[in-house]
């Protein structure tokens, strides 16, 4: 599918016509934080939202790291019905509580259609996890919801069913919505990483839609000793920003009841946030170039 082939949908540069420069973006404000605007944007916090000291320690961590919004899930989608699920509404409490101590704005998972309101009425930005990203009535409903959106990328789907997803969203009357790229499953999964990264999609989006996309490293890697890397190549490649987890200083990894192993020490938030500046001020501005065969047939050069 090219990007010319796209069925005809509003968040679409061609239909959206104050941003019709490849690169322009819309930007989402959550919170006073401009996603999408020149700054690369770090949202960071726990996976799972486990007890109320956790998620104080965390967000601290991820205030004076230099992140600008805290990610913490209430409500977890487990593959395992026996897996912790979530604190539920106590979770959503402990985030409300969390903001209100650091000022950091709050973005979290909602799974069940049913629940939108409630965690819109704590959420300033309401996620939608990469299993749900397909779960049409939920993006039906969060598009109703008056909250900007971080829709996170389907394992498996392609750049066309990813912006038919936003477009559900944006059909309710909310174009506020951030992409994030989290790893495709591919034939190694967990072999030396979790998924893999697809930093192609990156390029390929913002030239379709003005957008902006984030990227996750620590769900497409499993693994905080990649996380570093794969965020600096997430910037470089034209990422507005990271999703990216954090746990306790000096953490049991073993104890930790959700993606224990992928969480970045703060210390390490707080490189990586410094390195991905230096990377987004290298690189920009970032005008992206169109393969030589699409200029050729628009009869640019
Ligand atoms: C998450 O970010 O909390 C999460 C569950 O990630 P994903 O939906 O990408 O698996
Ligand atoms: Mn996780």
């Amino acid at each position: 599918m090219t990007i010319e082939r796209l069925p005809e949908l509003s968040v679409l540069r061609r239909n959206w016509p104050e941003y019709a420069g490849e690169a322009t973006t819309h930007e989402v404000e959550v919170q006073g934080v401009r996603i999408g605007a020149e700054d690369p944007v770090v949202i960071a916090g726990p996976c799972a939202v486990e007890s109320r000291s956790q998620t104080m320690n965390i967000a601290r961590d991820v205030h004076e790291a230099g992140g600008k919004l805290l990610r913490g899930g209430a409500f977890k989608p487990r593959s395992n019905p026996n897996s912790f699920q979530g604190l539920g509404r106590q979770g959503l409490e402990i985030l409300a509580e969390a903001r209100q101590a650091t000022g950091l704005g709050i973005v979290t998972e909602v799974l069940d259609p049913r629940l939108v309101e409630e965690v819109a009425s704590y959420a300033d930005m309401l996620q939608i996890g990469s299993r749900s990203m397909q779960n049409f009535p939920l993006l039906i409903e969060v598009g109703r919801a008056g909250k900007p959106v971080l829709l996170k990328r389907g394992w498996s789907a392609t750049l066309e069913e990813w912006l038919c997803a936003a477009e559900y969203i944006a059909k309710q009357g909310n174009r506020d919505i951030v992409l994030c790229e989290r790893g495709v499953r591919s034939s190694c999964h967990w072999d030396h990483a979790r998924s893999v990264l697809d930093l192609n999609v990156i390029e390929p989006l913002r030239r379709a839609t003005p957008l902006p996309i984030i990227v996750d490293p620590s769900h497409a890697t499993g693994d905080w000793t990649l996380v570093a890397p794969m965020s600096r190549a997430a910037v470089a490649s034209g990422a507005q920003g990271l999703l990216v987890e954090v746990v306790e200083q000096d953490v049991d990894r073993e104890q930790v009841k959700c993606d224990g192993h992928q969480g970045v020490p703060p210390q390490l938030l707080k490189s990586i946030v410094r390195d991905i500046r230096g990377i987004a001020e290298a690189t920009a501005p970032r005008a992206p170039s169109r393969p030589r065969r699409v200029r050729e047939a628009h009869g640019e050069r």
